[in-house]
């Protein structure tokens, strides 16, 4: 299971779970990265997450 804003592998019996309305289960490895979405930042312009990482390596490979 991955966490939905940084990307990174949650640990079991770590990590938060929201289910939206919707019925969509939305998984965080930390309140940090649960803090981050309700601030509305996107996690490709978050330096520590594995999306902004991503980013920058294809960035990078040219
Ligand atoms: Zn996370």
């Amino acid at each position: 299971m991955k966490c939905s804003f940084c990307g990174k592998e949650i640990k079991k019996g770590t990590g938060l779970l929201f289910v939206m309305l919707s019925g969509r289960g939305i998984n965080y490895c930390s309140s940090k990265c649960r803090k981050n979405v309700e601030m509305g930042r996107k996690s490709r312009k978050v330096e520590w997450t594995d999306q902004y990482q991503n980013e920058k390596k294809a960035r990078v490979k040219k």
